[in-house]
C-alpha cells in the first residue's frame, strides 16, 4: 500500500486557474506535487499573469512556459513572462506564421494598443513531444482547426486544450489561418481520451471528455459515429 501511495506521489499534478485579461483567457500553473517544480501554460496579454503569480506564497519554482496557440489573448504577454522567469519556451510549430503576427494582432481585432512583441521560442514542437516537469510527463497533443498548430498538454488526469474546446462549445474556426476541417479530425483524437480526464479550457469553466462527449451540441457527429447516445446537435463543419 505504501508502496503504491508512494508510486502515485510521482504523478500528481496540481491545477491552477488564473482567468486574466481583456478576454477573460484561462491560464494555467500546473505543478508537480513531488518537486513543485512548475509550467505556466498561456500568457494572457497583460501584465496580469505576472503580477498573480508574484503574490503566491509560496513562490512558484516556474520551469518552463507552455503555449496551447499564439492568439493574442494566449501569448500576447510572453515577453512580460520571460523578463520575469527567464525558462525554456515551447510553442507549437505549426503556429508559427500566426505567432508572427502578434505584433499586429491588437490592430486585427481592432485594438492596436494590444499589438504586443513576439516574445522568445526556445522549442517548437510537434504532436506526441513530451518533457518532464519534476516526477510529472507533459505531452502535448496537435488538434489544429482553431489555429494552425493548437494543440493541449496533459498528463494522464488533466489536460490543458486552449480554445480546442470549450465546456458545451467548441473553439472558432473562422479566424485568419483557422481549418474547420481540421478541427472536426482534431475533436475526434480529443474525444479518444480517457472519459474522466479534466478539461481546463482557455475559456469558460471545467469540463471532462465524458461531459463533452455526451452533451456538447457541437459533438453530436461524434456521437452518430460511436453510437453514443445524446442531443444530435447541429452541422457546424462538411462532415458535421
Ligand atoms: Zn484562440
Amino acid at each position: 500500500m505504501n508502496t503504491l501511495i508512494e508510486n502515485m506521489k510521482g504523478c500528481l499534478m496540481r491545477v491552477d486557474c488564473f482567468t486574466v485579461g481583456a478576454f477573460t483567457v484561462n491560464t494555467y500553473l500546473l505543478t508537480d506535487e513531488a518537486t513543485g517544480h512548475a509550467a505556466i501554460v498561456d500568457t494572457g496579454e497583460t501584465m496580469e499573469l505576472v503580477q498573480r503569480l508574484q503574490t503566491l506564497d509560496p513562490a512558484p519554482d516556474i520551469r518552463m512556459i507552455l503555449l496551447t496557440h499564439t492568439h493574442l489573448d494566449h501569448a500576447g504577454a510572453l515577453s512580460y513572462l520571460q523578463d520575469e522567469w527567464d525558462v525554456p519556451t515551447y510553442m507549437p510549430a505549426k503556429d508559427r506564421p500566426l505567432f508572427e503576427t502578434l505584433p499586429m494582432q491588437g490592430r486585427m481585432f481592432g485594438m492596436p494598443h494590444l499589438d504586443r512583441p513576439c516574445g522568445r521560442i526556445d522549442h517548437e514542437i510537434y504532436d506526441g513531444f513530451s518533457v518532464p516537469l519534476g516526477e510529472t510527463t507533459l505531452r502535448f497533443l496537435s488538434t489544429p482547426g482553431h489555429t494552425p498548430g493548437q494543440g493541449c498538454w496533459h498528463d494522464d488526469a488533466d489536460i490543458i486544450v486552449g480554445d480546442t474546446l470549450f465546456a458545451g462549445s467548441i473553439g472558432r474556426t473562422d479566424f485568419p489561418l483557422s481549418d474547420p476541417s481540421l478541427a472536426v479530425e482534431s475533436l475526434r483524437r480529443l474525444m479518444n481520451l480517457p472519459g474522466a480526464m479534466r478539461v481546463h479550457s482557455g475559456h469558460g469553466p471545467m469540463t471532462t471528455i465524458d461531459t463533452e462527449l455526451r452533451t456538447n451540441p457541437f459533438l453530436g457527429y461524434i456521437r452518430r459515429e460511436r453510437n453514443i447516445p445524446g442531443p444530435p446537435g447541429f452541422s457546424w463543419a462538411p462532415g458535421t
